[in-house]
């Protein structure tokens, strides 16, 4: 029999939790395999983790991790596959945002319809600010023109894949991590499911738009270099600029003499120059900043508790 498990991240979701389970188990355990949930408590400074416990004290099939501190999604999700060791793994968030009844439709297209991911993308922004739909939608124009990772616009991290696809996901081991594009640069057979946006159950985002902005960031320096060759020929074209001036100004001062006069031109030359120089230097800082990080090597995220025993495959 085939083993299919469904990494749940969960970050302060007490109110939201046990809802999770009573609706997503009864779909989850009709699916014809040795189903399981794998519950990331991501540090939750509520309850999270101790109503994880239980579920999991009364329910043998559901596994848990529980993080020392918040590492954010991105480390809970990874976290949830390194550990996995089932045939086909699954990705769902715990607030129901994510159609829980599409699941088994899911896990039918990657094993009976020959695809190695079946990815949910929603259809509308119902239920968002205007501004913030707007920005989302820039940043995957954006993204798709200077990176070589191919975003699905909509594309959620609900998704189920076989051990093929998680294996070269977990290989991967970069520490930024910016799982959207991890997802689609990996590549494979995907089959899209569309579903409606939907209210959280309960409790509230945790993505506030500055922590959006900072993932977009993420997302375009982790994928890109562009931002250095923009920022080359800018500094290009301002300098052949600032050649022809120069030269022009010292014709003018041979043919004419000096003049006093002309200190705004050279103002202005030095404020717009001396701004591009500090944004390219801060773009290359963001790159070098990056580097610093993925060279400490430092652990994606520390566990506090887990009830995963490693099995005989080596895996954890
Ligand atoms: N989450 C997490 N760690 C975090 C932030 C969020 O594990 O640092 C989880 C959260 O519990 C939820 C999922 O990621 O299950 C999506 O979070 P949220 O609903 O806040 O994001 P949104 O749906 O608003 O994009
Ligand atoms: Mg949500």
């Amino acid at each position: 029999m085939k083993s299919f498990e469904l990494i749940v991240p969960c970050y302060n979701e007490e109110e939201s939790v046990n809802l999770f389970y009573e609706t997503v188990s009864p779909i989850l355990y009709s699916i014809d395999a040795d189903c399981s949930f794998i519950f990331v408590d991501d540090g939750s400074r509520d309850n999270t983790a101790k109503l994880i416990r239980e579920l999991a004290e009364k329910d043998a099939k559901v596994k848990y991790i529980s993080f020392s501190r918040n590492f954010g999604k991105e480390a809970a999700m990874l976290a949830g596959m390194r550990m996995s060791s089932a045939d086909y793994v699954g990705i769902i968030d715990s607030d129901l945002q994510h159609s829980p009844e599409l699941i088994p439709d899911m896990y039918r297209a990657v094993t009976e319809e020959g695809c190695d991911i079946a990815a949910a993308r929603r259809i509308d922004r119902k239920g968002e600010a205007k501004i913030k739909s707007a920005f989302s939608r820039s940043f995957y124009k954006l993204i798709n023109k200077i990176s070589d990772a191919n975003i699905e616009e909509g594309a959620q991290d609900f998704r189920v894949m076989n051990r093929k696809v998680v294996n070269a996901i977990v290989s991967m081991p970069e520490y930024n991590r910016f799982s959207k594009g991890i997802f689609s640069w990996v590549g494979f057979k995907t089959k899209w499911f569309e579903h409606e946006n939907r209210e959280r159950a309960a409790g509230k985002t945790k993505w506030s738009f500055w922590k959006l902005f900072t993932y977009a960031v993420d997302g375009i320096l982790g994928f890109s270099t562009a931002p250095l060759k923009i920022s080359l020929i800018v500094g290009t074209f301002t300098s052949i600029i600032g050649f022809i001036y120069a030269l022009y100004t010292i014709v003018k001062t041979l043919v004419f003499g000096p003049d006093v006069a002309g200190y705004p031109s050279i103002i202005c030359a030095i404020l717009i120059v001396g701004g591009l120089i500090l944004i390219s230097l801060g773009i290359t800082g963001e790159y070098i900043a990056r580097m610093y990080m993925e060279v400490k090597n430092r652990p994606d995220y520390l566990i506090n508790e887990t009830n995963i025993i490693p099995d005989e495959k080596g895996n954890e």
